[in-house]
Parts: structure tokens; sequence; C-alpha cells
């Protein structure tokens, strides 16, 4: 672990120094309704503030398609930063153009500017080594150094995230560095027992955690979407739930491993059915095993785990002293099927031990649930990111910042 950090670039004071965040926040509307990754920005942005560097911070925003598209301008969260920081915060209306020019010139030591969407332009993403690199360089114009601090992509091999990385002095901020703290205390020696928690909407998202993880962990706790995948392979009919038919064959691998591994794999004794998929949809709590004997018969969704499952999730990770989660139990944003969600998030507030929530959505999830950050051991802001590294895969966007 060689990880470069803030201190390998020397003195900032007077220096342009581009940051590479992840802002990538959920929008409604043009508002903000989770603001955790501008928080989590903050405290390299603090640092690089008092060192009297000139900052620069871009990030993308949404999925864009390689052109300007207002609806995911950055605007709106330069705004936020603005109010979290407490002073101004100037706004480029391009990436690399005028607008973005003009306003790294007009910065003072200290001063803070934010660019427009890097995926407005397609270099930031392009699959074309030449195309990105050509784009890394016009980004490498308007700085002098570049701090990457955007745990959420280092497992992309993007213009700002990697080529960018090669072409300046670079260096890791301390959200990455926080975040690798964590995670390897999630992979090197974790204290015992050790359970995964894992849900979300697609198994095959979650296949290569679940393989790099069988063999470290204790206990791994099944629920969310990919759940009905477990119950099928174990000869279930889970009616018009999610279900990924070409992922059976490798489901039953996991359960026969998990078997042969001595972990205790703990999938779900019942689940909330819905008559579809709506907030105000009709539901009932049936055994995971007659989910086609539902009311709703074959036409019946799966949309969190049941009351007694949560109970046992909720004992298995009060009961662990390294918990992880990635991906909530249920679709959450429904209010009458958050129930499971809301029973995991509860139990690893009470973990004597560290507790990490993982993944994009899964961090909403909790906030919106009404829990605080500080309640838990950390919450991780990359998703993917983590579950690569947790797979044990190497990360390009930290391989280039000197990690090992
Ligand atoms: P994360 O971003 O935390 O990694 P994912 O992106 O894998 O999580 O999954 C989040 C989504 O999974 C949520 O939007 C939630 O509604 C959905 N989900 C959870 N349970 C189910 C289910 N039973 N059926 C369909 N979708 C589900
Ligand atoms: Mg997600």
């Amino acid at each position: 672990m060689t990880l470069r950090t803030l201190e390998s670039l020397g003195s900032l004071e007077g220096r342009r120094v581009i940051v590479r965040c992840d802002l990538n926040v959920p929008l409604r509307d043009g508002v903000i309704t989770d603001d955790g990754r501008v928080r989590a920005s903050l405290p390299t942005l603090n640092a690089l503030i008092n060192a009297g560097a000139r900052v620069i911070v871009c990030s993308h925003l949404g999925r864009p398609d390689g052109a300007p598209d207002p609806q995911y301008s950055l605007e709106p969260v330069a705004q936020r930063l603005s109010e979290l920081l407490g002073k101004p915060v100037a706004f480029a209306r391009d990436t690399v153009g005028e607008s973005a020019r003009e306003a790294v010139s007009s910065l003072e030591d200290g001063g803070v500017v934010v660019l427009e969407n890097l995926r407005f332009n397609a270099g930031e993403t392009a699959k074309d080594d030449a195309t990105r690199q050509a784009f890394a360089r016009e980004l490498a114009e308007l700085g002098d150094a570049l701090v990457s601090d955007g745990f959420g992509v280092v497992h992309r091999k993007q213009a700002s995230v990697y080529d960018l990385a090669q072409i300046l002095p670079s260096a890791a901020g301390l959200l990455i560095a926080t975040e690798l703290d964590v995670l390897d205390r999630l992979t090197e020696n974790p204290e015992r027992p050790y359970t995964v928690v894992l849900g979300g909407s697609k198994v095959s998202d979650k296949l290569g955690v679940i393989s790099h993880l069988l063999p470290r962990v204790d206990r791994l706790l099944v629920g969310g979407g990919m759940l009905f995948t477990f119950l099928a392979a174990e000869g279930h009919g889970v009616a018009s739930s999610l279900l990924e038919k070409d992922q059976l064959d490798t489901v039953r691998g996991y359960i026969a491993e998990a078997k042969e591994r001595g972990v205790e794999l703990v999938l779900p004794t019942d689940v909330v059915v819905a008559s579809g998929f709506a907030a105000d949809a009709e539901h009932e709590t049936v055994a995971a095993d007659a989910i086609e004997q539902s009311s709703f018969g074959a036409s019946g969704i799966g949309l969190d785990i049941g009351p007694d499952t949560a109970a046992r999730f909720a004992d298995a990770i009060r009961d662990s002293k390294t918990v992880f989660w990635n991906g909530p139990m249920g679709v959450f944003e429904f209010p009458a099927f958050a129930a499971g969600t809301k029973a995991v998030a509860s139990a690893l507030t009470e973990v004597d031990g560290l507790g990490v929530v993982g993944g994009g959505d899964s961090a909403a999830a909790v906030r919106q649930l009404g829990f605080s950050d500080d309640q838990f051991g950390h919450i991780s802001t990359g998703g993917g990111a983590s579950l690569e590294f947790l797979e044990g895969k190497k990360l390009p966007g930290l391989e280039v910042l000197g990690w090992q």
C-alpha cells in the first residue's frame, strides 16, 4: 500500500489543484435529495483551501450522453458546496472551454470553482485510449496538480480518474484514504463473526463479490431483489418477482460452496408480496416457499423481506463483530416496503464492532429512513468501487495513484 498522499504534492500555495470528486448526487426536479457525497468531499477541499491552493473541482453527474444536457448540470451541486463550505464557489458553464479557463484564471489562493459535468464531454468515458487521453490533456491545462478523491469512480478507467493522473503530479485525497482504511479492515483479518448482507436489485452485479467473500465470511445474508434467484435456485416458485434465470446455476454453485465451507447462508423465510410494483400496491406477507400461493397468484411481486426474516437478519447482524452491508432489502423507496431495510439498518447501528454501509442506494436508504451517518462505523460513498475492492480486483483509479 503505497498510495500517494496529499503531502507528496509538496506546498500547494498558489497552485492550481484539480480535485476529482464524486459529486454524483441524486436529484429530484433539480433539488439534491441526498448530499452525502458533497459532504464526504469536504475534508479534502477544506485541506486544500487552508493550504492556499486554487481549487478546481470536477465531477460527473448522472449519465449524460457525452454532450451537454441541462438536467445533469452540476450547478445545484456547486451551490450546495458553497453552503457547506461557507464561502463563495464559482461555477464554470463548461468543463474545459472558455468559461472554465476564465473561471480558473480568476481564482484567488484558497478560492474554489466547480467545472461543469465531466460527462458532457465524450472523451471522459471513451473506451478508445487516444480519445480519453486527448480529453485528459485538455483538463490538465487547467491545473498544476491532481488530487483524486472520487472514491465512487476509482474502478473506472476514465479520463479524469485514470489518464489525468498520469499527466499531472497526482495524489489521493482524504476521502479515498479513509475509504481504503475501512475496506482494508474488511479484507485483512476482520474481527469475527464477520457477516455480509447483500441485497439490491441485481444478482449479476454482486456475483463477483459473493465468490470472493465466501472463503472469508462467517455468514452471508441475502435479501433484496436477488433473494428470488436464490429461492428459485432452491426450487421454489417466485411468481412475478425479480428473477435472473441465467444466474440460477451460478447461484446453486454458491449455495453448495457455502455448505462446503461452513458459511452460514441465511435466506429469507418470509417475504412481502405485492399485487404490483407501486407504492400503494396491495400486499401481504407469505412464507418464502409459498410466494405463488399469495392472493395475487402468478402476478405477485416480492418487494421486501418479511418480518420474521428481518428479525433473523437483525439478530445475525447484532451478533457480529464485523458487518458489511450492500443493497437495500426491499423497494425502500416505497414506505410500505421499507421495513426490512430499516430493520437491517437499525441492527447495524447496534453492532459492537465495525458496521459498514456500502452502495449509493443503500446510503440514500439509511438517510431517507432517518438514520444519521455517525450511527454507522462507516458509510462508503462507492457502491461499485467498494464491491470491486472486496472482490480483490485491481482498481485503475487507485493503481495510478501508487496503490498495489
Ligand atoms: P446499491 O446502490 O446500494 O448498491 P443496488 O443499486 O444494487 O444498491 O439496488 C438498489 C435498488 O434495489 C433499490 O432501488 C431497490 O428499490 C431495489 N430493490 C430492492 N429489493 C427489491 C425487490 N425485491 N425487487 C425489486 N427491486 C428491489
Ligand atoms: Mg445502486
